[in-house]
């Protein structure tokens, strides 16, 4: 039986109570929403050594941070050191998108670096497999090729693929009649266009999907279903095509739910803020309240080199909304591959939001953190504070090289004129005086 089908009679997995207790929810509580589709358990039961990770309604906002190689930038070791900065920030989940180099090799390496969840594309293997090593051209992948992709991952122990069905004739067809500035700014789904296109098919994700559902059976792995339609650009979204793909999605949800695999839905992209709650309702409205994984949404199309800032901005929104799972993006987002440092910078970024949206959402435990952190500051805790931080060794770090170590001193913002040294002193004062 899978996670959903165990749940469903009335079965708490070891993967549930794991997963519950990391949230500090009650098992059974959790045990329902698995049985409802409104929060899922991703942990592939092929995984030596991997974490349950529980996403959905009620839980923490988890924060997910791509990695992997492109054509360009090959470097195992770098990826790996880019897995160890995110996991040690904090990151819930790791996506490998590796397209450049041995990709066997290298997420085979991320998976025994860590015991995070860990995502994948597996189209980007069919893809590459038949591009550098047939030497053929994408349009060349048979739908063979496609379903190996998805088993060869599977077998690795991925917990979570994004599969992106709903990439369909009728979809493609929407886009061009209302035309696009940015069109598909998926990878997958640019590759599945592509294919459909020159092949005169239909996405074989889509047509053969009761196959894909028996394939990931076996491992009991989470069918993230990706947006190849999602917006590239403020102008684009909440479009036909978007909104068409996000109906199919939702039919694929209660397809994929009543063959007992878990799903979650991915989401935009580039949305204009006064759009994000919107897209957040239609979401959980059509697809079932299955959880929501965002990629941002990025509020703003011009500010490359902070798209880390836009993409929080837009996480926190859509997260208070009720979005469950944030993609980073980090300051390298439209320019280049992300360096270790961008990558730290990134998940630092989508854990803000996710904790601003946890405050929001009333997640237990979240809002206390925050009242902790104002008792320390009004007591000029220092190392209170840098243990709350988000980002202890950046906090600790930036007042060190401020040159001031008084343990219970000001900082170098207003010096002797400090608030809360001044409030502080009045409180002893009336308390002295009070006897
Ligand atoms: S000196 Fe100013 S900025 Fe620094 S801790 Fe005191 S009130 Fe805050």
């Amino acid at each position: 039986m899978t996670q959903l089908e165990m749940a469903r009679e009335g079965i708490i997995s070891d993967q549930i109570r794991v997963a519950a207790a990391a949230e500090g929810m009650d098992p059974e509580v959790l045990r329902r929403r698995i049985v409802d589709g409104t929060a899922i358990v991703c942990h592939n039961i092929k995984r030596q050594g991997g974490k349950p990770l529980a996403v959905g309604q009620g839980l923490r906002t988890k924060v997910n941070a791509n990695i992997g190689t492109s054509k360009d930038d090959v470097s195992i070791d770098k990826e790996l050191e880019k897995a160890r900065v995110a996991v040690a920030a904090c990151a819930d989940a790791l996506m490998d998108l590796s397209t450049g180099g041995p990709v066997d090799e290298i997420r085979a390496a991320i998976i025994r670096e860590t015991d995070a969840c860990i995502g994948s594309v597996p189209l980007y293997q069919a893809a590459v497999d038949t591009v550098l090593r047939q030497k053929k051209a994408i349009v060349d992948m048979t739908v063979e090729d496609i379903f190996a992709g998805v088993v060869k991952h599977l077998e690795d122990g991925v917990d979570f693929i994004t599969v992106h069905c709903g990439v369909t004739r009728s979809t493609v067809e929407r886009m061009n009649r209302e035309g696009r500035i940015m069109e598909v700014v998926s990878r997958g789904g640019s590759f599945t266009v592509e294919w459909m296109a020159h092949n005169e098919a239909e996405n074989p994700l889509y047509e053969h999907f009761d196959r894909l559902l028996e394939i990931v059976r076996p491992y009991d792995a989470v069918l993230s279903l990706g947006d190849g339609f999602r917006p590239g650009c403020l102008e684009d979204a909440t479009d036909r095509a978007q909104i068409h793909e996000l109906i199919l999605l939702g039919e694929l949800t209660q397809r994929a739910r009543e063959a007992g695999i878990q799903v979650m839905v991915e989401g935009p992209g580039h949305v204009p803020i006064d759009q994000i709650e919107t897209n957040i309702k239609l979401q959980k409205q059509l697809c079932h309240g299955a959880p929501f994984y965002v990629l941002g949404p990025l509020v703003t199309d011009i500010a490359p080199g902070y798209d880390h800032i836009t993409c929080a901005i837009g996480g926190a929104l859509a997260g208070a909304a009720g979005a469950d799972f944030l993609c980073y993006v980090t300051p390298s987002e439209h320019l280049r591959l992300p360096t270790v440092e961008d990558v730290h910078e990134g998940v630092m970024a989508a854990r803000i939001a996710a904790h601003a949206a946890d405050i929001a959402k009333g997640v237990p435990g979240a809002r206390e953190k925050d009242a902790a952190m104002a008792r320390c500051r009004k007591a000029l805790d220092w190392e209170g504070q840098f243990k709350l931080a988000i980002d202890p060794h950046k906090a600790r770090s930036m007042r060190a090289e401020s040159g001031v170590d008084e343990e219970h001193g000001a900082c170098t913002m207003c010096g002797e004129f400090c608030a809360y040294k001044v409030m502080n002193e009045r409180r002893d004062k009336q308390r002295s005086a009070a006897g």
